[in-house]
């Protein structure tokens, strides 16, 4: 080789070098990251931990105060917050009630104790006090912590066949307009609300249990202890489920690692399908940008849930049928809540409308299901005009306005017809106005634009106003905020 090329050659590998060391510090310093040693204790239902919580303050502000949820604390006994609504308390609590909570230890800095309290409405809140923090600068801080689960099928606790660890362990407050959004846990909705992050989790338990979760796992097994350790990047949340009853389904698609996690399923080939569809499916809206995917049957009381890179769906859904809607349902959040971010106390129909509607259309492409798009929207349109009318006799100043918190819904009834069904419809509206192709391409921008950050209803209306080349505000407005009467579309 000529001393020339030599010479070319070290200063590419130099230019290379420092290309990736600017790229993963900026990936370090831009993003908050935890890292989290846990044990669980099987017998007594505990999980104990200690979370290293490496925060960077992407506000305007000097910030001297930190506040983390504390979710597990809705669970407790006297809790303002109800975990579920009373129509559901057989179905969540089919022992009887149970209580859980999360007991914070100790929380440290640098070996120093920082001085914390537990606040918010309902002791949903750890609030940190810190040396000042200015913009753009990182704190990393140690938070211990213990877990009680209560016996409940919901995301965070323990029921006949799964434990389910969802929404276990501080996690940031999302700051916005100068302060740290502090909302409680409802009963209706998902009461969620936060920024993507990367995480770092090892978990210790028994060997008999098998660990569905957000993430890349590795595992080793030890004098009867399985331990895994987990990676899962640019994430919204982390979420682990433990059953020593699952039989689980591997499969790749597309370089992506797809499982099915069950129990009495005989036709478990079919979800991996299933699976494969949906990814296949939504690649008109944007990549799935993972490399890890996971379905999850658990002990649910609603009909599932979605994590980051993980869903669950509930055991005891009436029929396959159901099951596979659910699966469809949980899978499309991936790409709306999970990549694509809202406040989902604030603006629920945000990801819940746009999931039922990307749900729907799903159903075109794949004719084996026996549903299509124009059905689900005709059945949706007659019943929600229906629940309009019994509602507006029933109740004094209904209103149908879509931008409201999960607090301002009295009924999980009306909720789910305001945000999904009435979410859904403004989609299915939208399509008759721009068409199926279009409409792809509008919300294709807004997944490009929004994706890893947290959408406003504004940066809809902003995506769809850009792309489509209408000026759609009126549009949106008068679905938001309840002019709109069904039937005009
Ligand atoms: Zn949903």
């Amino acid at each position: 080789m000529k001393k020339w090329t030599i010479f070319i050659c070290i200063f590419v590998v130099l230019v290379l070098g420092l290309i990736v060391v600017v790229k993963n510090k900026s990936e370090q310093c831009n993003l908050t990251s935890y890292n989290q040693i846990l044990i669980y204790d099987d017998q007594r239902q505990i999980l104990e931990g200690k979370e290293e919580v490496c925060f960077f303050n992407y506000t305007d502000n000097a910030l001297t105060q930190l506040w983390l949820h504390l979710y597990p604390n809705a669970f407790r006994q006297g809790a303002k917050a109800k975990v579920v609504s009373l129509s559901n308390y057989e179905k969540a609590y089919p022992n009887g009630i149970s209580y859980g909570n999360i007991t914070i230890e100790t929380v440290s800095y640098c070996d120093d104790y920082l001085e914390y309290e537990i606040a918010g409405e309902d002791e949903n809140i750890l609030n940190i006090t810190i040396p000042e923090l200015y913009p753009e600068e990182t704190i990393t801080f140690e938070i211990g912590f213990s877990c009680q689960l209560p016996n409940i099928n919901h995301r965070f606790g323990y029921g006949e066949n799964t434990i389910n660890l969802g929404n276990y362990y501080p996690i940031m407050c999302v700051y916005e307009n100068g302060e740290f959004k502090d909302d409680m846990y409802y009963s209706n909705g998902d009461p969620f609300y936060s920024k993507i992050a990367d995480y770092s989790v090892s978990i210790t338990y028994d060997e008999s249990f098998v660990l569905a979760s957000t993430g890349e796992q590795k595992t080793t097994i030890k004098d009867g202890r399985k331990t895994t350790n987990i990676s899962a990047k640019n994430v919204r949340d982390f979420a682990m489920v433990l059953s020593n009853k699952f039989d689980a389904i591997c499969d790749e698609y597309d370089n992506i690692n797809i499982r099915y996690y069950y129990y009495e399923d005989e036709n478990s080939d079919e979800i991996i399908t299933l699976i494969k569809e949906v990814l296949d499916f939504n690649k008109r809206y944007g990549k799935y940008p993972y490399n890890e995917l996971s379905v999850v049957k658990a002990n649910f009381v609603h009909g599932g849930m979605e994590f980051p890179q993980m869903v669950l769906i509930s055991d005891v859904l009436s029929d396959r049928d159901t099951y596979i809607n659910v699966v469809v349902h949980e899978l499309c959040h991936q790409w709306w809540y999970g990549v694509v971010g809202n406040d989902e106390v604030n603006f629920g129909f945000l990801d819940e409308g746009l999931t039922d509607y990307t749900t729907a259309r799903f159903y075109d492409y794949y004719s084996k299901y026996n549903h299509t798009s124009t059905e689900i929207f005709e059945n949706a349109t007659r019943s929600y005009a229906n629940f309009v009318k019994v509602y507006g006799d029933v109740k004094q100043n209904f209103s149908t306005n879509m931008i409201r918190p999960l607090g301002d819904f009295e009924t999980e009834n009306e909720y789910v017809y305001i945000s999904y069904v009435k979410g859904m419809l403004m989609f299915a509206s939208l399509q008759d106005l721009l068409g199926q192709k279009k409409i792809d391409s509008c919300l294709k921008y807004y997944y490009d634009c929004n994706k890893f950050s947290e959408c406003k209803p504004d940066d809809l209306v902003d995506a769809f106003n850009k792309s489509c080349g209408k000026n759609l505000t009126k549009f949106f407005d008068s679905w938001f905020n309840g002019e709109v009467v069904m039937g005009e579309f």
